[in-house]
């Protein structure tokens, strides 16, 4: 079964921007899926939902197969498999230096200190953060902020990991730096999300692409057809 389903989600904000409009998808397992659309298309809104920071107005979301009730232990529980790492790393990053921050996620989960510890040495090998943790994040540049980012939601080994535009604003040497932790951190037990412009990242990278317009989901398939029928 699929990790998640939406099934015919729409979502309207407050100021009823219809932001989703009737879109249905599954999450298999392992996959890497690149979400490509323009700046409004309605990309981070699908994310957000994905992880329950967002409910749906109208429609529904499988987690393993149960339906979300959007109570809050389930939501609580489907952010211990589903980790998202924002745009902007700033909203994000709050302690008083990056081993902290990393740190406070899989503290947040009540593992014991040395599993703790693991995790965070882990996260920071894989998106080469080690040689950073004493600085405040505060004072980073946006590509060691951004590593500094996965490197917290990593730390929590979630099933399913959503990385909202991880390259966007990075020039070619920290764009290069956050594929190289993408690859990094694959394996198969992964199953990973990212928003993009970058087409080229999305063709390279990906195994499933998803392409948003307007609120919906124009085309989903592997990038060799879809690229084809653009
Ligand atoms: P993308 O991530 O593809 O750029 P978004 O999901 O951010 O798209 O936005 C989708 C639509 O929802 C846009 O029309 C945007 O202006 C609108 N929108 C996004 N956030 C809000 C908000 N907090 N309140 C009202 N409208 C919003
Ligand atoms: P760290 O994660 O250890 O901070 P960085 O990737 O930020 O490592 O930087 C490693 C080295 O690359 C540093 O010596 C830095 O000065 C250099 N560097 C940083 N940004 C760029 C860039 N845009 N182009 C080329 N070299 C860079």
């Amino acid at each position: 079964i699929p990790i998640l389903e939406l099934k015919g989600i729409s979502y309207q904000y407050p100021d009823h921007t219809a932001a989703l409009k009737n879109v249905s998808l599954k999450i298999e397992r392992g996959k890497k899926i690149a979400l490509l659309g323009n700046n409004g298309a309605g990309k981070s809104t699908l994310l957000l939902h994905l992880n329950a920071i967002l409910t749906p107005s109208a429609g529904h979301m499988l987690f393993k197969g149960e339906r979300m009730t959007y109570k809050r232990i389930e939501k609580q529980k489907l952010r211990q498999h589903v980790g998202i790492v924002f745009q902007d790393p700033d909203s994000q990053l709050f302690s008083s230096s990056v081993y902290e921050d990393i740190k406070y996620g899989p503290r947040n989960m009540g593992l014991a200190p040395e599993k703790v510890k693991e995790a965070v040495d882990v996260a920071m090998a894989l998106t080469e953060t080690a040689s950073l943790k004493e600085k405040p994040p505060h004072f980073l540049s946006l590509g060691q902020k951004k590593r500094v980012a996965i490197a917290g939601v990593l730390a929590m080994n979630p099933e399913l990991l959503i990385l909202d535009e991880p390259t966007a604003g990075l020039d070619p040497y920290y764009t290069k730096k956050i594929m190289n932790v993408l690859n990094a951190i694959q394996n198969e037990n992964r199953t990973m999300i990212i928003s993009t412009h970058d087409v080229n990242l999305a063709f390279e990278w990906a195994d499933e692409v998803w392409i948003m317009n307007d609120g919906k989901i124009i085309s989903t398939g592997c990038p060799t057809i879809v690229f084809q029928d653009e």
